[in-house]
């Protein structure tokens, strides 16, 4: 009952809905709801921090349509943050392999979509376009939650 209350008394904390961006072609097939599996190409964690506060109470990604689902297998795309490591190379092909077609990537902040701060580095295999094909890339280091959140939305066109 306290439990109930609280919530009752702190009552909506989503932040207001910014205007629907253009949903790019994709949308359509998807009917208004795309499953997500992330994948850690090799990033610092920090755009992991800003995923979790774009799926989080307050831009809440799924009321929009988007979700994160812990199998590609259960997912209409990926989405993929830091730059692709050597050992993550396989991997991320693999996970790629195993999303049912038709499928989505989308690129996370500026090492997964040109390596950023770690271009060049021994480990780096490059940016995640060389390895899987992309179709949206969200630029920062790290990407603000809006910007994920936007991304997301022109994929559920919501
Ligand atoms: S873009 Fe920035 S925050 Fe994201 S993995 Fe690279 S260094 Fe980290």
């Amino acid at each position: 009952m306290r439990l109930w209350r609280a919530i009752r008394r702190t009552g909506r904390t989503a932040e207001p809905a910014p205007p629907r961006p253009e949903p790019l072609p994709r949308a359509r097939e998807l009917g208004g709801s795309v499953q997500l599996r992330h994948v850690d190409a090799g990033s610092c964690n920090g755009c992991e921090i800003e995923i979790g506060a774009a799926f989080g109470a307050v831009y809440d990604a799924e009321r929009y349509g988007a979700r994160l689902v812990a199998s590609p297998r259960h997912a209409d795309g990926l989405l993929v943050t830091g730059p692709v490591t050597r050992n993550m190379t396989e991997p991320l092909k693999r996970t790629y392999e195993a999303v049912p077609r038709p499928r989505t990537v989308v690129a996370i902040g500026d090492c997964a979509r040109n390596c950023g701060v770690f271009a060049g580095a021994y480990g780096v295999t490059g940016p995640v376009r060389d390895v899987v094909p992309v179709d949206l890339e969200v630029p920062g280091c790290p990407p603000r939650p809006e910007a994920i959140v936007e991304a997301v939305r022109k994929l559920t066109g919501r």
